[in-house]
């Protein structure tokens, strides 16, 4: 295992409850292996998770921020924000959850359509069943394409397929950046915007744009993810200042997603005091 950057929190991860290989209690337990002081539980479009990691956070002395990691979109592209201390019950959250797990199954139901004009004999029930639980999203159906043997893995079906704006991706339902932060904040959490230099248009490389982040601050954003494991160094810089700029707080998590190379729990992470000054604009 990769050791951590510094003993802190891991404010990224990702697990079973989404389209990770690993159980939330799971990754409390590598979090307490690897000496950090706590994770967030950050699965895709959802806040399951958090709770049943809370026993096993207790037991190990590990602590647990329930999170999320929002899917918006602005012209065409990912837009991804993680919101921490949510309240899962909050109504106006709760429902644009429900709506974005519907439109996911919608649209992986399109993709497999898709992908099999294509030629690639993909079966919705394999995706559904390596969804589980969880709201299915392309990982899933990357994932048994790989199965296939058309494919050496999952990244190679992104590039080929899967990709935003690639010949099987079918856009979802999505809400923008903006109405992203204001649910996550109306919800009574924190919204800091996740890995900003990933998922830009095809050969652009230049991520979200900042003029949207400086509209997601305006309505309420208190932070960017600066610190990712996919990021370049140039494009760390490049945030850093940025987030200078807007007066915004830089943070670090892994996006362990615990397959392969995203086996990665705590290889970043972020400084108890930039946790605490996050927790801070905690709503109450
Ligand atoms: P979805 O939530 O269904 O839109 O799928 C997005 C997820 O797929 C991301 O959170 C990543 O985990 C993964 N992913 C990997 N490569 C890419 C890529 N090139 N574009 C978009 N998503 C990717
Ligand atoms: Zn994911
Ligand atoms: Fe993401
Ligand atoms: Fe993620």
């Amino acid at each position: 295992m990769m050791s951590p950057a510094m003993v802190g929190y891991d404010l990224h991860t990702h697990s079973t409850c989404s389209d990770g290989a690993t159980s939330t209690v799971d990754n409390v337990r590598r979090a307490a292996r690897a000496g950090l002081v706590g994770i967030a539980v950050t699965d895709h479009d959802t806040c399951a998770g958090a709770a049943a990691a809370a026993d096993e956070a207790a037991e190990v002395g590990v602590e647990v921020i329930r999170g999320t990691e929002f899917s918006a979109e602005h012209d065409g592209v990912s837009v991804h924000v993680l919101g921490y201390w949510i309240d899962p019950g909050a109504p106006e959250l709760a429902n644009e959850l429900v709506r974005l797990r519907h439109a996911r199954s919608d649209r992986a139901r399109r993709i497999v359509e898709r992908l099999v004009e294509l030629g690639i004999d993909v079966r919705l029930d394999r995706v559904a069943a390596l969804a589980g639980d969880a709201p299915v999203g392309r990982p899933h159906i990357a994932r048994a394409v790989v199965e296939l043997g058309v494919a050496a893995d999952e990244r190679e079906v992104f590039d080929r397929y899967l990709a935003d704006g690639g010949p099987a991706h079918v856009p979802k339902h999505a809400v923008d950046p903006v109405r992203a932060v204001r649910l996550l904040t109306g919800a009574g959490g924190v919204a800091v915007l996740a890995h900003p230099g990933l998922f830009g248009r095809r050969g652009d490389g230049r991520g979200v744009p900042a003029a949207v982040i400086a509209e997601m601050t305006a309505a309420g954003l208190v932070g960017i993810e600066t610190d990712h494991p996919d990021h370049t160094p140039y494009q760390r810089e490049r945030f850093r200042a940025l987030a200078s700029e807007l007066g915004l707080l830089v943070t670090g998590g892994s996006d362990h997603h615990g397959h392969g190379r995203e086996d990665r729990l705590g290889c970043v992470t972020t400084p108890v005091s930039v946790v605490e000054e996050l927790r801070a604009y905690r709503a109450g």
